[in-house]
């Protein structure tokens, strides 16, 4: 067995394995990326899984595991060194290629064009499949960007320096990987926090109602700001994927990194605010106006009453102003009990 062979003072057998592996997790060998194919091969299966890799790659990993070399499988097609290329005319921004992206490559938003950020590409092409309007296409790797497949170095610089943009590809890879276990742990917490409103909640409301009050404004001014924060994060970004050059330079892909992000994080924002319940609206106190109300009309009926005595008129027709203003004290006086 290839595993009692092998012996590495740091390394386990998989990462020596994954190391010979070109990380750009294109899935060909029939693993959801190198390392899943890395582990496969420490159980024993076939060296000649990986089209990226190459011949080169098997006999590095025949030698490393001391079994014969083999031809790479046929069936696993082919992988050059290429580069996707987004025809950002046609882009409609939906966003599935970056989904589909395992090295977060692509730059862009929703509703927005999209580009590949050359250097980082792996070539895998996943993201082409998903494009609903076809709009990217595969490319030869242009001379000035360091391949990842086997087969190409032949100086001992080119081996380092493929080495290093293959460590760099695995480290993005993970770092992917991390990030989409984190979201989808923030999601399944927010899910569960919405279908079991806990009892900290509903005392919270029960113990702040003034502060319910005071949300609907302070919710509407917040969804104001969110809106106008996303409309900026996306003419900024919008500007600068026109301005820039394709492929954008370091500076560049840098900057566009940072807007990618502005622009995610206020779109989080607003989609956090809308979905977020509507405070309830304020409570007015109608006792108030009431009582108001209710003081006029005690001081209309009183005039009245005093204005008909003054008159003399006979005791039959002051009685029904009297009741009058007997009913308007009743009024007042239940109205200032309900307000206290
Ligand atoms: S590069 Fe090779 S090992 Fe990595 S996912 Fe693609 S086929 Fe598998
Ligand atoms: S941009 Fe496309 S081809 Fe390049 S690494 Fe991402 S998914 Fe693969």
């Amino acid at each position: 067995m290839a595993c009692c062979r092998w012996k590495h003072p740091t390394m386990s057998l998989i990462q020596q394995i994954d190391a010979l592996l070109p990380q750009t997790q294109c899935g060909k060998c029939g693993h959801p990326g190198c390392k899943p194919y890395a582990k496969g091969i420490a159980q024993g299966e076939a060296i000649n899984k990986c089209p990226p890799g190459g011949e080169e790659t098997v006999r590095a990993l025949a030698q490393l595991l001391r079994v014969p070399v083999i031809e790479l499988d046929p069936e696993r097609g082919s992988a050059p060194a290429q580069v996707a290329y987004i025809r950002e005319a046609e882009c409609i921004g939906c966003t599935k290629c970056i989904q589909a992206c395992p090295v977060d490559a692509i730059l862009g938003a929703a509703k927005l064009m999209h580009s590949v950020i050359v250097d980082e590409c792996t070539g895998c092409d996943l993201c082409v499949a998903p494009c609903p309007v076809d709009c990217i296409e595969m490319r030869p790797l242009p001379a000035n960007v360091i391949p990842v497949v086997g087969g190409l170095a032949q100086q001992a610089g080119e081996f380092e320096a493929r080495a290093n943009k293959r460590q760099h590809a695995r480290w993005r890879y993970e770092q992917r990987q991390t990030r989409l276990a984190r979201e989808e742990t923030t999601r399944q917490a927010a899910r569960a926090a919405r279908s079991q409103p806990t009892v900290a909640a509903h005392s919270r409301a029960e113990a702040e109602p003034q502060t319910h009050a005071l949300r609907p404004s302070g919710h509407e001014a917040a969804l104001k700001q969110a809106k106008i924060t996303l409309a900026m994060a996306r003419a900024q970004l919008h500007k600068s994927l026109k301005a820039f050059g394709h492929p954008p330079t370091a500076q560049q892909q840098a900057q566009l990194n940072q807007l990618g992000q502005q622009f995610e994080l206020a779109e989080q924002a607003l989609a956090t605010l809308e979905k977020s319940p509507q405070p309830p609206a304020p409570k007015t106190h109608p006792q108030g106006s009431d009582l108001k109300r209710a003081k006029i009309q005690l001081a209309l009926r009183r005039a009245e009453l005093k204005k008909s005595i003054n008159l003399d008129l006979p005791t039959q027709e002051l009685a029904p102003l009297k009741e009058a203003v007997d009913r308007a004290e009743k009024l007042i006086a239940s109205l200032t009990d309900a307000s206290s």
